[in-house]
């Protein structure tokens, strides 16, 4: 094997007000950000769950991390048992950290609002997709109250909230209006009802997190750092139709610029789903800018972001 060492810092953010989530109310979570030395060079990735998802607990990932002892080549074959997802992923963001720190594109970024007011506000900004999250008390009224104030593309976003009847009154009315892209986890993961309800403009989330999972012939939404090995995504990714749009879960500047480069690789991506700047208690773990494109800290001083962390 290769050799190389690594250390890890996990830190816990708190969020300013509680997320709502399919899975219940999130307070704060715990992000693990490794540094990996190999061949004289440096690289960092992230380890950032989401409740909902089926990957390792931070436990599980942090667990790993102690039992390897700092040594890379036994992390990397423990991650690759494939158990340990979001660990992989950050592997994979330490390997490939040398053009992953150099990525300073800027991709269009779906702007998350909750009403029309929000809407009108994100539309000043120049996002030109929006994506409003609905629940069972919502009916379409809610998505044309967004419509109505903006001249983009909207996504719906159920997170598995919804029950069959509901689920279908809104695919109806998502497939009536062009304006709106996708009706995201209309059921639960797993539901039955996914069969009936069929793949045009519903997309799944909370059922897909990595390739090999669910195959759904229609748009699956991947966030990054929970998607496993980020060179079998790629390869799963090149021989997919359907459209992929990528997502973050809430990590801090390194996860963030490790994920928007990994979105950058696919040519022609819908807006991604990266407005989830500001919302945690001033910790000084985000360093990316906020707005209508999300856009890589080219050049950065990751040494200092690391120092800092401690
Ligand atoms: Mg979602």
């Amino acid at each position: 094997m290769r050799g190389g060492n690594y250390e890890f810092r996990r830190i816990r953010r708190r969020f300013r007000r509680p997320v709502v989530t399919g899975g219940g109310t999130v307070d704060a979570v715990d992000r693990i950000v490794i540094r990996a030395h190999r061949d004289g060079e440096t690289g960092y990735g992230e380890v950032a769950t989401w409740p909902g998802f089926p990957t390792e607990t931070v436990e599980a990932a942090t667990e790993a991390l102690r039992s390897a002892q700092g040594d890379l080549s036994l992390l990397e074959s423990k991650a690759a048992a494939r158990d340990l997802p979001a660990l992989a992923a950050a592997l994979s963001s330490c390997r490939h950290w040398s053009e992953i720190a150099k990525y300073g594109g800027a991709l269009d970024c779906a702007g998350l609002v909750t009403g029309g007011e929000d809407a009108r506000a994100k539309a000043a900004l120049g996002h030109r997709t929006l994506k409003l999250k609905i629940g069972p008390a919502d009916g379409p009224e809610a998505a044309r109250a967004v419509l109505d104030v903006f001249t983009g593309t909207l996504r719906l976003d159920a997170n598995g909230s919804l029950d069959l009847a509901a689920a279908r009154t809104w695919t109806e009315f998502v497939r009536s209006e062009p304006r709106v892209e996708f009706i995201e986890q209309p059921l639960p993961p797993g539901h039955a009802g996914y069969a009936s309800l069929g793949p045009e403009k519903v997309a799944l989330d909370e059922s897909f997190s990595a390739p090999g999972g669910a195959e759904w012939p229609g748009p699956v939404v991947v966030k990054p750092s929970l998607a496993g090995d980020w060179d079998a995504l790629r390869a799963w990714r090149a021989a997919r139709q359907e459209p992929v749009i990528y997502s973050s879960c809430f990590e801090t500047a390194v996860g963030r610029q490790g994920a928007l480069w990994l979105a950058s690789l696919d040519p022609g991506t819908p807006a991604i789903g990266f407005d989830t700047l500001g919302r945690f208690e001033l910790d000084g773990r985000d360093r990316h800018e906020s707005g209508p494109l999300a856009r890589g800290l080219a050049g950065y001083d990751w040494e200092r972001f690391w120092e800092e962390l401690a």
